[in-house]
This record gives C-alpha cells, structure tokens and sequence, in this order.
C-alpha cells in the first residue's frame, strides 16, 4: 500500500464557470507539475467532456475518472464518482433528464464547451448546466451507486451550494463516510462551527476553475493500486484504506 496524491474535483471548459484555460492539454499538464497521480473530472451536471481528459491523462500516466457535480433540487453538490467511460456516458443521459429544459445564455454564465482531447470543439452544450437537477439529493445518491459510482458532498464548509450550509446536518440514512472540503477549509474551525463533522472523514480538493487552482487542495490515498475500486474502498474507510488531508 502508499499514498497516492489525489484530486476529485475538478472542472473543464464545459463548466459554464469554468475558465477557457482548462482544455486538455493544460489541466494534464499543470496536473503532472502538481504531482497529482490521480484526477476527477467532475463538471455541473454533465459528464460529457471525462472523455477527453481522460484520453489525455492517458497519454501522461495520469488516472483519471469520470465524474460529476450534481446540483441537486435542494441546491446542495454531491460528486459523483464513476469506474469508467461507460457507465458514466450512461449517467451522463439520466442526468441530462433531470435538468430543467432551459437554454444556457453564454453572455452572462459563459460557454459550455465539448471538446475532444486535441483540443478540437464537438459543440456546445445549449442546455444550462447551472441549474439545479431536478433530483433531490437521496434520489441523485442513488442514481449515481445505481450506475456503479460513488459519492461524496462536496464543499461541507462553504455556505453556499453544500450538504451543512443548506440542511445544517448530514441524513443518516445517506451512509456517507467522507465528507469533501474546499482547497481552503479550516478544518478546526469546521470541527468547532459543526461537532458532528468529527465522526467522518474527509476529503480535499481543488475544485479547480482555473489552472493556477489545480494542486492546491488536494487529498493522500492510502490504497493498494490507483483503481476505482481501492478509491471506492479509502472513501468508504474498508480494508484499511483511507484519506489523509493536505
Ligand atoms: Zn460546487
Ligand atoms: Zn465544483
């Protein structure tokens, strides 16, 4: 077993917040500066660009999965973790459903942009990923185990979009064991603002925007290999493995 240095958050051109910066090449890039093993791809309510950074972290030794951020009805954002391309394109269908039928309106929110791994443009996503799923979050949590992935609230301590700003507690019946925090949380003050994160584990990330935000939050996997299933066992605390924080 080692640590394996690891980013479960992080956004792409398709992100309509996201900087136009963030194409393949480039995340790879500053991903391997930062001496990051393994990435997430996870923008707003789509998985249609994992492709492409995938391919890409191929070509540098870089392992990437598939993800997303769900914003759900309640307006709190889960990731989503998915074991390969196929199961996420599959997801990627049912949550496109989910979302309101409304157009994305690229002057005020930015472009949604599809792009393959050299950087060519597929399109452009015309809905708007910025609204919330329709979902609630029990409902987005059992989409996403239904196709194979796992799942974690990301941000607990930011006011704004997360899992304790919105609902102040954590549903029991979820079965979460890790919790995500921001690149800048204070853990000891998360602890003294909300006792109860002291019983989970939690996990950092980037949630990168922009390229100068990739390796700043970050989180150690104790695991055996870098494999969905011995990530799926650290964020579940099984057979010894585990998270450390940065
Ligand atoms: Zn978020
Ligand atoms: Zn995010």
């Amino acid at each position: 077993m080692q640590f394996y240095k690891t980013d479960l958050h992080l956004h792409t051109v398709l992100s309509p917040c996201g900087g136009l910066e963030m194409s393949p090449a480039s995340v790879i890039e500053k991903v391997k500066e930062s001496g990051l093993d393994i990435i997430a791809i996870t923008d707003h309510n789509s998985l249609k660009n994992c492709d492409a950074y995938i391919a890409k972290g191929e070509e540098a030794g870089i392992v990437v999965f598939p993800g997303v951020e769900i914003q759900t009805a309640e307006e709190i954002h889960l990731i989503g973790i998915f074991p390969d391309l196929e199961h996420a394109l599959l997801f990627d269908a049912k949550v496109f459903n989910s979302l309101l039928p409304v157009q994305n309106n690229p002057d005020f929110f930015g472009d949604q942009v599809i792009i393959d791994k050299d950087e060519n443009i597929l399109g452009m996503e015309e809905r708007a990923l910025i609204n919330s799923s329709l979902w609630s979050l029990n409902e987005a949590v059992d989409a996403v185990i239904e196709y194979g992935g796992f799942c974690f609230p990301a941000h607990v301590d930011a006011t704004a979009y997360s899992l304790l700003g919105q609902l102040g507690f954590i549903p029991p019946d979820l079965n979460f064991k890790t919790l995500g925090i921001s690149a800048k949380c204070k853990v000891v003050r998360l602890k003294t603002n909300f006792p109860l994160v002291e019983k989970y584990q939690l996990i950092r990330n980037s949630d990168s925007h922009y390229l100068e935000q990739i390796g700043v939050g970050y989180s150690e996997f104790y695991i055996e290999e870098p494999s969905f299933g011995e990530l799926f066992k650290a964020i579940n605390l099984k057979n010894n493995r585990y998270i450390k924080i940065s």
